[in-house]
């Protein structure tokens, strides 16, 4: 399909208007809705994209910029409050529930990277400190049991007992398995 232009006015391309802009970007100058793009160049990392813009009613020109944003989402808790993610807490909440537990180091290293990518991935400004929550519990339930049991009978509330009671049966599963192989 082609995107020619049929301006109703001078200088007025909707075609433009309707794909380029992003709702309607507003002159800084003169607050006037109407500012078309004139010229769109991705930067040379391909991270970036500026567009620059010519206001309808004044006629000044400005630059915008498009970029992605990576930053980890800031962590929203219980009560509202809003805290800075911070590795070395996640790291020290799974070592606490991976206490004396066979797990390597390398390991932690992995679940700690996972959880973080995902929240890296989400593209959420802000997350409920119960997500992160969730995310630990899949990589601890994954790692070893006991850590799950651990950390989610701190952590899970009684509406999700019967979870945390099929983690216990798998658990008492495994050992009576393990029994019956040493016998
Ligand atoms: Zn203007």
């Amino acid at each position: 399909m082609s995107r020619r232009c049929t301006p109703r006015s001078a200088g007025y391309c909707p075609a433009v208007e309707l794909t380029e802009s992003i709702a309607t970007m507003k002159c800084p100058f003169c607050n006037h809705e109407d500012t078309p793009v004139l010229d769109t160049r991705l930067s040379e990392d391909g991270r970036s994209i500026r567009r620059r813009r010519r206001c309808e009613d004044c006629d000044k020109r400005f630059t915008t910029y498009e970029r992605i944003e990576l930053t980890m989402p800031v962590i929203v808790k219980k009560n509202g409050s809003r805290t800075e993610f911070d590795p070395a807490k996640l790291r020290g909440s799974l070592m606490l529930a991976l206490r004396k537990r066979p797990v390597s180091a390398e390991a932690l290293d992995v679940a700690i990277q996972s959880i973080q990518d995902k929240l890296l991935q989400s593209g959420e400004r802000e997350v409920m400190s119960g997500q992160i929550g969730e995310l630990v519990m899949r990589e601890l339930k994954r790692l070893d049991k006991i850590a799950y049991i651990r950390f989610a009978s701190v952590y899970k509330s009684f509406e999700d007992i019967t979870e945390f009671q099929d983690a216990i049966d798998e658990v008492g599963q495994e050992r009576k398995n393990a029994r019956k192989r040493e016998s």
